[in-house]
């Protein structure tokens, strides 16, 4: 299962390859085939900004709830750690790659 390039239509880049280019707010990386460079597209933008919505909300909810201050923190760093592998997995498998809007370097 490889994801298509948006500049050449070639099925270049790997799971793997696609969760590391990055953002469309990243230089993103170049697609073996053209060198263009690729980025993740809007789908990835707002999925994440709804997992790092859901991350907050619950660690507000530790810190208020949790007497413990251990137990908050550690909740609050597990919900932060979660967000941030659900986006990588979400980049891997799902959304498709776009051209960067930063084109140059
Ligand atoms: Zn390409």
């Amino acid at each position: 299962m490889k994801h298509e390039c948006p500049h050449c239509h070639e099925k270049t880049f790997t799971p793997l390859q696609k969760a590391l280019c990055g953002s469309m707010r990243g230089r993103g990386k170049p697609c073996p085939n053209c060198g263009r460079r690729c980025v993740n597209g809007m789908s990835s933008i707002y999925f994440s900004s709804a997992t790092t919505g859901i991350a907050l909300a619950v660690s507000i909810f530790a810190y208020l709830a949790m007497e413990s201050k251990l137990t908050s923190s550690i909740i609050i760093a597990a919900s932060i750690a979660g967000s941030l592998l659900i986006n990588f997995l979400f980049d891997m498998f799902f959304g498709k790659l776009a051209e960067p809007i930063r084109t140059m370097q």
